[in-house]
């Protein structure tokens, strides 16, 4: 599924402060089946961006669409940037919330639950509740749960940011070889530049002010991208291109 965001902005309006422009003239294609990051300060509307793209809320400027035939059952599944488990919840009840209420031949779903508790390095904690969990370990089970969400787009907002440097890299594999097996479009949010450029095919850059992207980088480095190292030509060119867009926005 590919996904058009075209000139898209967007005001918070809530009704407590005066109206808060998050968005402005954002326009962005990510190819069906392709890894693409955002990156940019604290504030400059990420998350913003993913909630419009996940259908959270609606732009009030410009369209964004889903183009393409449909994979699997849903169009978009989210990791929010706090892991928002159901604290009454066993971790693998909430990992498989997704497909809790699904029509699915039985044992199915208790097989999509387990495979995607194991697949973000759960397996054996799955009947703890979210509060017996670390934080990076908690975080996981969200990514989990939008992953067993099966869904054409992925959208991550700053998933990995809890986890410490080692979790991280494995998570890293998981997500990759999953994503090349089964063609999700993927969206990451992230403001780690590094982990910007190993996961994706793209990288955009956007300011502080709100405003159009500032940039597109493309990584120029085959995959699969965990056997690779920090300072394979493509992917440090490419860190090196994200650095100077964002200091570039920054001016
Ligand atoms: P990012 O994810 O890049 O850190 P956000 O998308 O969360 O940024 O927020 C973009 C801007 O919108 C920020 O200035 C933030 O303070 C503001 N904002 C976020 N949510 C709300 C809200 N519900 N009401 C008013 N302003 C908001
Ligand atoms: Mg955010």
């Amino acid at each position: 599924m590919r996904v058009e965001i075209d000139n898209v902005g967007f005001v918070y309006n809530d009704g407590a402060e005066r109206p808060h422009r998050a968005l402005a003239s954002v326009s962005l294609t990510v190819p069906s089946g392709s890894f693409h990051a955002v990156v940019g300060p604290n504030g400059c509307g990420k998350s913003t961006l993913l909630r419009l793209v996940c259908g959270l809320n609606r732009p009030d400027e410009g369209s964004i669409r889903f183009v393409g035939d449909r994979r699997f059952q849903h169009p978009a599944a989210m990791v929010f940037q706090t892991p928002r488990l159901l604290p009454w919840w066993t971790v693998e009840r909430n990992v498989g919330t997704g497909v809790e209420f699904a029509d699915r031949p039985p044992g199915m779903k208790e097989r999509v639950r387990d495979f995607y508790t194991s697949l973000v390095g759960l397996a054996g904690l799955g009947r703890r509740r979210p509060d017996q969990l670390s934080r990076g370990q908690q975080s996981r089970a969200g990514l989990g749960r939008a992953l067993a969400h099966e869904a054409d787009v992925l959208l991550l907002d700053e998933p990995f940011a809890a986890l410490d440097a080692i979790s991280r890299r494995r998570i890293h594999e998981q997500l990759e070889r999953l994503w090349m097996a089964d063609g999700r479009t993927a969206i990451l949010v992230t403001h780690d530049i590094e982990e910007a450029v190993m996961l994706s095919d793209r990288v955009s850059v956007m300011s502080a002010i709100p405003g159009p992207l500032v940039e597109t980088i493309e990584v120029d480095a085959e995959r699969p991208r965990y056997s690779l190292s920090s300072t394979h030509p493509g992917i440090r060119s490419a860190v090196i291109q994200t650095w100077d867009a964002l200091e570039r926005s920054a001016k």
